[in-house]
């Protein structure tokens, strides 16, 4: 129907998970803009892909997840950014849900999970 495809932009130390998610993200309908591997090229791939939502693991080196994400909100804070990952971050999470992330998926993620909370956040599109 020519509508456009949400943009995310993947953003995870891991190239497994990357991969997982980048498969997950294209058979629910939306359309992987980019990849990033640590929090210093999220904010890059960020303002130069301007990306509809991010899923942003927390723990990456050098620059984390948690740093990325104010940073990113820093600068936009119309920003989506939903947080993939492990449950031991949780209080981490809350913090930054409180500073603006949307929300978050713990790993291990399921297909429905994601496609599920990322139609949310877009407003229930599709
Ligand atoms: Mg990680």
């Amino acid at each position: 129907m020519g509508e456009k495809k949400v943009r995310v932009l993947l953003v995870d130390d891991s190239t497994y998970i990357r991969t997982v998610l980048g498969s997950i993200i294209e058979e629910a309908g939306f359309e992987v803009t980019g990849e990033a591997a640590d929090g210093e090229e999220a904010i890059q791939k960020y303002k130069e892909l301007k990306p509809d939502l991010v899923l942003m693991d927390v723990i990456m080196e050098p620059m984390n997840g948690v740093e990325a994400t104010k940073a990113i909100l820093d600068n936009d804070p119309a920003a989506r950014i939903l947080m993939v990952t492990v449950l031991e971050d949780k209080e981490i999470v809350m913090d930054l849900i409180k500073k603006g992330a949307k929300g978050c998926i713990t790993k291990p993620f399921s297909k429905e999970e994601i496609a599920e909370k990322v139609n949310e956040i877009m407003g229930n599109k599709g």
